[in-house]
Order: C-alpha cells, then sequence, then structure tokens
C-alpha cells in the first residue's frame, strides 16, 4: 500500500453505527472480564491488528441474543433496503430455470443465457416437449450442463403433466420436481409467490452466517433451521436476499472488505481481513 494511505476505519465508539462499545480492554485479568463479548469489545484502530487474535468467545457471549441479531437486521436494512434477486425472470417458471441453472454459476453467466433461451422455447409446454439433449448446447455455458438440462426438461415435464402447467407455490410440490431442493424450492417460493416457507442459503448466507455465528453448522439445511428460529418471519426473504448483495460487494469468500463493512464491530469472525473486535475461532466462512 502506498505510504500515507490508510483504510477507511470505524470510529473507535461505533457511532457511525449508532452502537454503544467499551473502551478498550487493557491487559489486567479484571478488564479482560469487564469486556466480555458481543458489542463490548471495539479496540482503538490502531491496536487492532495485533490485539485482534482468533480467541473463543468470551463467557457470557451470546452471538444469537435478540438485541445482537436485531442490529445485524438493522444494519443490513440499512446497507440493502430494496435488494431482490438478480436473476431475470418474468414468471414463477423462468425463476425456476434461472435457479436450477444457477447452482455452482453467477448470476450474471445465468442472465446473459436465459433470455435467448426463453425467446427460443417461450412456455413450460415447449420445455415438456423437449430431450435433455436437445437443451444442453443452450445451457451449456453454466457448467453442468448434463444435469441441469436433465432438471430442467424433468421440471417442465412434472409441472405440465402433474400440475397442469403451472409452477405450484406449495414447498411439498415444488420439493418433488426434478433438480429442485430447498434452495431453489424457497427462491421461488420468496422471490416470486411472496411466501416465507424458509430461508434461502446459498453460498454467501452460508458463509456469512457462519462468520456472524449465526450459526455454526455447515450444512445448508441445518444452517436453514437455525436462521428460522432466530430470524423474525417476515425477514426471511429480505434477510437472504440482503446477505447476498452484502457476499458480492463487501464479505467476499477470500479477502472479505472488512475495514468498509457496516458490520465490522459486531462480527467476531475468525477470518475477517481487519478487526476492532475480539475474533472467534471458530466464527469462519
Ligand atoms: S466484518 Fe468482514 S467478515 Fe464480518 S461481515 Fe463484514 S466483511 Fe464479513
Amino acid at each position: 500500500m502506498a505510504r500515507g494511505v490508510v483504510p477507511r476505519q470505524p470510529a473507535r465508539t461505533g457511532r457511525q453505527d449508532k452502537v454503544s462499545v467499551a473502551r478498550a480492554p487493557s491487559r489486567t485479568k479484571t478488564s479482560q472480564k469487564k469486556t466480555a463479548g458481543g458489542l463490548k469489545n471495539a479496540l482503538p484502530g490502531s491496536k487492532a491488528k495485533q490485539a485482534s487474535k482468533s480467541a473463543k468467545p468470551s463467557k457470557g457471549y451470546n452471538p444469537i441474543a435478540p438485541e445482537r441479531v436485531t442490529e445485524i437486521l438493522k444494519r443490513l436494512n440499512d446497507l440493502y433496503p430494496d435488494v431482490t434477486c438478480a436473476l431475470t425472470h418474468t414468471s414463477a417458471w423462468e425463476l425456476l430455470v434461472a435457479t436450477i441453472l444457477s447452482a455452482q454459476s453467477t448470476d450474471v453467466n445465468v442472465n446473459r443465457v436465459t433470455p435467448e433461451i426463453f425467446k427460443k422455447y417461450p412456455t413450460v409446454q415447449d420445455f415438456a416437449a423437449l430431450t435433455p439433449e436437445q437443451l444442453e448446447p443452450d445451457v451449456r455455458s453454466t457448467g453442468f450442463f448434463r444435469n441441469k438440462s436433465k432438471s430442467v426438461v424433468g421440471a417442465a415435464k412434472k409441472i405440465v403433466s402433474e400440475f397442469g402447467g403451472i409452477v405450484p407455490d406449495d414447498i411439498e410440490k415444488l420439493l418433488t420436481l426434478p433438480g429442485v431442493a430447498r434452495k431453489t424450492a424457497n427462491v421461488v417460493l420468496g422471490t416470486w409467490f411472496k411466501k416465507a416457507e424458509g430461508v434461502v442459503v446459498d453460498t454467501h448466507v452460508h458463509r456469512i452466517s457462519r462468520r456472524l455465528e449465526l450459526t455454526k453448522e455447515s450444512d445448508p439445511q441445518k444452517i436453514e433451521q437455525d436462521l428460522i428460529k432466530i430470524l423474525p418471519r417476515e425477514r426471511w426473504i429480505l434477510f437472504s436476499h440482503q446477505v447476498i448483495w452484502h457476499g458480492r460487494k463487501i464479505c467476499f469468500a477470500r479477502k472479505p472488505k472488512c475495514a468498509e463493512c457496516a458490520l465490522e464491530n459486531i462480527c467476531h469472525a475468525g477470518d475477517k481481513t481487519w478487526s476492532t473486535v475480539e475474533m472467534h475461532k471458530n466464527a469462519k466462512a
């Protein structure tokens, strides 16, 4: 980094985020006790690097305390008030196809491919009349194209034969479609039908929920169950959209931009790149 160039740092008091933080802990045992966990662990920026070695959470710290979860949700709301799914679509069927194609691919890549496919095959019946092999060249660039073609054509056939050509707005029915697991079902239900039946856990939600200590799990279904327990139902849909955007803009898998993150002084992730608070060694992606 060029001399004289310093990364933007949060105020020592956390007042930019309207959060009260305690004074920096000294090295004495007594003061370490006083600065246990949560919002009370801020350190002066200049001492942050050496003071933020990974540690076990302080005694009494509860990462899923309602007030902490509320603060996280508030900050996400301030950061991303109007976000929604980035996959281009004009119907539940198009969103279903786009979500199936987005596995192991980027939304940008999928959005490049889907307008052409929907021009070529405008209805679910058009897809149902295909063989997977016929669709493969059209979805090749999204990766795993053989499986994805099989899933899309299989889902179309089932929607036409069993659901009258209409994508069901019921999670149990959606889960019977080939290639549709909870993540895809929750995307379609939440984004298109505005039904909060669960929480979308994609790679960003997976990573950031662990970093923020909202879960210790690594299995997406278990992460979803943990999030369902601590998030108010009316936030299930928006939370995922906001966290996905945060993962794309700031909280990258590698080298998250912690010095620019509005959640910094309440995030104790063990793999932070910069910290004013105690880092917890097990809280990482
Ligand atoms: S402080 Fe860093 S690790 Fe924590 S949420 Fe922000 S970017 Fe992610």
